[in-house]
C-alpha cells in the first residue's frame, strides 16, 4: 500500500477543492493552477500512479464522464474549444503520481492571445514498413496482455 498522494488526500476531503463532480469511482475539481477558466481534473479514487496501472472500471468511469465535463467546462468557460491532457510519469510532465485527465478549456476570441494548453507539437514521419513493424509490435503485446491480463481485469 503507497503512501497517499495528494490527490488522494483531496478525494478524502482531507485538503480542500473546488469539487465539481463525484460518483463511485470519480472525482473531479478545478486546478489550482489552471491554464484557463474552468480547467478541471478528473481523477479516479482509485490511487493509481499512471494509466497502465489503472484498472479498466476506473478507466471506463473516467471515459464515461468525462463528455459531461467538457460540456460543462465550455459552459463555464464561454468557449467550445478545450484540450484533454494526461501525462504518465515524471518525464512526461506528471507532478501529482495519481492517475488524472485535465480538462483544459482554450478560450479567448479568435485572434487574439489564447488562454489554454500550449503545445509544441513537431509532427515526425511514418513509412510504411516501419508502421507495420510497430504496429505488430503493438498487436502483440495487446494479444499477451488478453492471455495475461495485468492487474487481473479484462
Ligand atoms: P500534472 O503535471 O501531474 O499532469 O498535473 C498536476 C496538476 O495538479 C497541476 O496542473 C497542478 O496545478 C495541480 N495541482 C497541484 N496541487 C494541487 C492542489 O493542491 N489542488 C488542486 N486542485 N490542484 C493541484
Amino acid at each position: 500500500m503507497r503512501a497517499p498522494t495528494l490527490f488522494d488526500r483531496i478525494i478524502q476531503g482531507e485538503l480542500p477543492s473546488h469539487r465539481v463532480y463525484e460518483d463511485d469511482l470519480v472525482v473531479a475539481f478545478l486546478d489550482i493552477a489552471p491554464q484557463s477558466r474552468g480547467h478541471l481534473l478528473v481523477v479516479p479514487r482509485e490511487s493509481a500512479a499512471t494509466m497502465a496501472e489503472l484498472s479498466d472500471e476506473s478507466a471506463a468511469a473516467i471515459g464515461r464522464v468525462l463528455p459531461r465535463l467538457c460540456r460543462a467546462a465550455a459552459i463555464a468557460s464561454g468557449s467550445p474549444l478545450s484540450n484533454i491532457l494526461q501525462n504518465n510519469g515524471r518525464g512526461a510532465g506528471q507532478a501529482v503520481p495519481h492517475v488524472h485527465f485535465h480538462v483544459i478549456p482554450r478560450t479567448g476570441p479568435r485572434g487574439k492571445p489564447f488562454s489554454g494548453l500550449e503545445t509544441d507539437w513537431r509532427p515526425g514521419s511514418l513509412g510504411g514498413a516501419e508502421g507495420q513493424r510497430i504496429a505488430e509490435h503493438i498487436r502483440i503485446a495487446l494479444e499477451a496482455e488478453a492471455e495475461a491480463p495485468a492487474g487481473g481485469d479484462a
